[in-house]
């Protein structure tokens, strides 16, 4: 039986809009999710109704704390990956995967929700970063492999 990974892997690469395509849907549905069950609303005694997103497009200091914790939850989700794996557990709500895939997707959906947030273009990033990376020497097998390489 062929997994996910083994289907990509085997089929045609990607190409770089494709890519993109991907992570713009991504970003587009975790926000939208996110923000439709109110997750980037507040009620303030002060200032009444408040969409959280302004605060951090707009750069306040309010609006930067929201992104220092929106980017601990996604360390969070990291964390929990991490004993799902190191423990060798099966996810508690979805008990039919293993907690390390389910917790990966809570980043993924967390850190789609963020980029959504404040406008950036991650699906691009994605495809950027990939592109360059193909191109880094020091990601080449070789150099890796050579004294003082990356080990991992
Ligand atoms: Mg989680």
């Amino acid at each position: 039986m062929s997994g996910p990974v083994e289907m990509v892997v085997e089929a045609d690469e990607p190409t770089a809009m494709e890519v993109e395509r991907a992570g713009d849907i991504l970003t587009l549905v975790c926000h939208k999710s996110s923000h439709g069950a109110g997750w980037w609303h507040w009620t303030s005694a002060v200032s009444g109704k408040c969409d959280l997103r302004n605060e951090c497009r707009n750069g306040t200091r309010f609006g930067k704390a929201l992104v220092a914790e929106k980017l601990a939850l996604i360390h969070s989700e990291i964390a929990e990956a991490m004993e799902g794996h190191r423990k060798g557990l099966m996810d508690d709500k979805l008990p039919d995967r293993p907690m390390v895939e389910v917790e990966l997707a809570d980043a993924v959906i967390r850190i789609c929700d963020l980029a959504g947030a404040l406008g950036l273009d991650l699906g691009g990033a994605i495809a950027s970063k990939l592109a360059y990376n193909l191109t880094r020497p020091d990601h080449k097998p070789e150099a890796r492999a050579a004294a003082g390489g990356k080990a991992y």
